[in-house]
Formats: structure tokens, sequence, C-alpha cells
């Protein structure tokens, strides 16, 4: 879904957003609702997105699906802007800035990106999630294995290292 930048009217924009977008291969619903303002040369864009997006257990390896639902706002400058600007450093609020050329933001891409910010690094499918043992594969939240994981306790491990201070 791509907007004329010359084409948004002087009050702004309100565009209801609903796409499949992929991410790593899966096809995934994908609602946002947008407001699209034009301030000089600069288009603001905030609104709200939803998604229902597939990840995989960063544990147990299952995939699964998130609702995400989340705001945001982007600020758009023309990409000639940059060009002017070549030794500026970009700091950690301008994250929220983008770029635009030829009179064109692609909501498509915008939407996507957003999503991807929003990810989480390391995904959980439960947080309980015990995961998989490391010796056979069992995925221990379905049960027991019965492996033994030489595993120490941690206070055993605060005993092990002050008698490795004491020799
Ligand atoms: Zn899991
Ligand atoms: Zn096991």
């Amino acid at each position: 879904m791509k907007i004329i930048i010359s084409e948004i009217p002087d009050d702004g924009l309100d565009a209801e957003f609903e796409e499949t977008v992929s991410f790593d291969g899966v096809p995934s619903p994908v609602e946002a609702k947008l407001k699209i303002q034009k301030v000089g040369a600069e288009v603001m864009v905030n609104g709200n997105i939803k998604a229902d997006i597939q990840l995989q257990c960063s544990r147990c390896l299952k995939d699964f699906k998130r609702d995400l639902s989340f705001p945001f706002e982007v600020v758009f400058h023309p990409v000639e802007q940059l060009e002017g600007e070549e030794h500026r450093e970009i700091k950690a609020e301008e994250l929220n800035m983008g770029f635009y050329s030829n009179d064109e933001l692609d909501l498509t891409d915008l939407v996507k990106e957003q999503i991807m910010l929003n990810l989480p690094m390391k995904p959980l499918c439960n947080n309980l999630c015990k995961g998989i043992c490391p010796q056979c594969g069992t995925d221990l939240s379905a049960g027991d294995c019965g492996c033994t994981v030489r595993d120490i306790d941690s206070r055993l491990l605060g005993l092990k290292k002050f008698l490795e201070k004491g020799t």
C-alpha cells in the first residue's frame, strides 16, 4: 500500500491498512489504523498496528502464534535531506525516523518494519516453557524424560567458588 505524499491533504489522511504480510515465509494477517500528516517536507505517521505473527519458541523450538498490538509513531524525511548531511550521526531517538523518496511512502514496508522492531528477541511460547532436554530432546513441558541433568545447584555453585577462593 503506497501513499503519494503530494496528495496528502492539509488536515491529514486516515488510512486503514489490512494486508497479509509475510514474516520468515509465513503469511500473517496485519491490520493497522494510521494517521498521516504532512509537516513541511516531513511526513508524520502514527497509529496502531495489530498482527498475528507466527514465532518460534527459543526454548522448545515449537511454532506458536502471538498477537501483537502496539502504537507507533515515525517521522519521514525526504531522502535528499539525508544526502545533504552525510556525516551526521544517527541518535537513538532518531530510530523513530524514516526516509522517503520520489514523493512516495510505502505503508507496507513501514508496518512490516514496525512489527519487526516489536518482536521479542527471544520469543517464548509460554513463560513457563521448560524447553527441551539437552540430552534426549524431549519436550520437558509435556513431561519429564528421566534424564539426569548434571546441572550444579546455584547454592552449591556459590559454595564451590568459596572453596576455590580458599585454596
Ligand atoms: Zn516453548
Ligand atoms: Zn532427556
